[in-house]
């Protein structure tokens, strides 16, 4: 059992070494309280770490960033990382092509926000006019506010009400929101998709640019994060799986890793929903966390590599795909790996019927219809992710928690926390940096509107 270095007077434990832990132990050490951070894996990261494939450094599914991620955005600034250098940015500049049809193609012109938004719809290849009257009716309608439904509904019911077209609906609403949320339209919350919508695009123009990491998801913030909290004075143990909390009188004590106590004053739990379900199971001061946690659903996220020679490439970083498996198409050549290209296919599907070889085959031969000129692949692999994300779906918002728990001591964070976001890497920051805002304020050394993102 390794040694535990605990800061005295106020221990702060942090369970889970994803996204919104890091994030929170980031904002901690930097406000001087030296957390200790346990992550059961063998490396930080969580549902956004890298993996190796035979010789190949991948990541557990291929991610897309996108301008309106300021939080993610500062906190990088805030570990010495340079963004720049760190992350393609790219004008929202889409490609959606089809096996059957014509391709959609929308540029977004160098105009303030949202004119940019306006005349790319105004001007978008591959649509008609009623489709282009219907997408700057649901565009103004945004932009006057007018589109937030009192109660929630379904993303499909929003573009009902808003009279989509059948093209725009298949060819644009549908790939979009199975991009952001990773929950079919039938599904997912209106609200939420609102949310993330008026972020991109009625901000500034940068808002809606698609960023692209330039190293694996690894290295673009887990390493750097761990190395922070490091050098600040915290501590971050790896291989440590938390078997149980220690709650005593409506007030947390600590944890266990197996038989071996870690006392503590705060605790952050940043694991997932099932990890954090598991840990609290039981626990009759948090019966109606636990209650809600269990109404959760989740949806999968499949990427598929496919090596081909170094000379293939896409003309844009990423392309979509309307009527095919494949639904969106990464040119990893931006992260050096020139000829890798990878597919993700959200939510579920019949590809989650398929074996990993079948998926592989059916992507590639999809690829080559697209691009006729391309060589055969020379290797390829798959990644499911069964639980990649939460279903983002409608009155989800309703279940979601607080960071503050009704256990002295005891925080929430994760992406799946009431932060407005559905399951993304911004909304696991937005979660972990609020949450440490809260505890620092409670062992009193700073407001936490000062841990506040801009
Ligand atoms: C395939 C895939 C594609 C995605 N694509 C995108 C995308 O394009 N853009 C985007 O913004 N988001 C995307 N997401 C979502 C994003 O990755 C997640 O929302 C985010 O990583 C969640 O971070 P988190 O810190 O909240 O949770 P997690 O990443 O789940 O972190 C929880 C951590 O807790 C650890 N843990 C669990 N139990 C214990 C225990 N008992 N003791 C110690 N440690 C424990 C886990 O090992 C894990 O490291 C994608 C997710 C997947 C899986």
């Amino acid at each position: 059992m390794a040694e535990f270095h605990l800061a005295e007077p106020h221990s702060v434990v942090i369970i889970g070494g994803g996204w919104a832990g890091l994030a929170a132990a980031v904002k901690l050490t930097q406000k001087g309280h030296p957390v200790t951070l346990l992550e059961s894996a063998r490396q930080a990261g969580g549902r956004a770490r890298r993996v190796a494939f035979a010789n190949y450094t991948v990541d557990n599914g291929q991610h897309l960033l996108i301008g309106a991620y300021h939080t993610i955005l500062e906190l990088l600034n805030d570990i010495g990382i340079d963004v720049q250098q760190s992350l393609l940015r790219q004008p929202l500049n889409l490609t959606m092509h089809s096996l059957h049809g014509k391709p959609l193609r929308l540029k977004t012109p160098p105009l303030p926000a949202p004119l940019h938004l306006l005349f790319a719809l105004l001007s978008a290849r591959g649509l008609n006019i009623s489709d282009r009257l219907s997408a700057l009716r649901f565009g103004y309608a945004l932009f006057r506010g007018k589109l937030f439904p009192t109660t929630d509904i379904s993303v499909a019911e929003l573009l009902q009400q808003q009279k989509q077209t059948d093209r725009l609906i298949q060819a644009f609403w549908q790939p979009l929101c199975l991009a952001i949320m990773n929950t079919p339209l039938q599904e997912a919350s209106a609200t939420i998709f609102l949310q993330v919508l008026s972020d991109a695009f009625l901000r500034q123009r940068r808002d809606a640019d698609l960023l692209f990491p330039h190293h694996d998801l690894g290295a673009l913030f887990p390493e750097p994060a761990m190395h922070y909290i490091e050098q600040q004075g915290g501590h971050v143990h790896l291989g440590m799986r938390v078997s149980a909390l220690k709650i005593e009188n409506g007030k947390i004590c600590g944890v266990y890793i197996d038989n071996t106590f870690i006392p503590a004053q705060q605790l952050l739990l940043a694991t997932s929903v099932r990890a954090s379900l598991a840990l609290i199971q039981g626990q009759k001061d948090l019966a109606s966390l636990q209650a809600n946690l269990a109404q959760f659903h989740f949806q999968p996220v499949t990427t598929i590599y496919l090596q081909y020679p170094p000379e293939v490439q896409l003309s844009q970083p990423m392309q979509g795909l309307i009527d095919g498996y494949a639904e969106w198409i990464f040119d990893r050549r931006h992260c050096g790996q020139p000829g890798m290209i990878s597919v993700v296919i959200s939510s579920h599907g019949p590809h989650m019927d398929e074996s990993k070889e079948q998926l592989g085959a059916r992507i590639a031969a999809e690829l080559a219809q697209l691009f006729p000129h391309w060589p055969a692949t020379r290797a390829q692999f798959v990644i499911r992710e069964k639980r990649a994300t939460f279903s983002s779906r409608v009155n989800i918002n309703r279940l979601r928690p607080e960071n503050r728990t009704s256990v002295k001591g005891l925080w929430l964070a994760g992406d799946y926390t009431n932060n407005g976001y559905p399951a993304t890497l911004e909304g696991a920051v937005r979660s972990g940096v609020q949450c440490a805002a809260l505890i620092n304020s409670e062992i009193g050394q700073d407001t936490p509107d000062s841990f506040h993102s801009s």
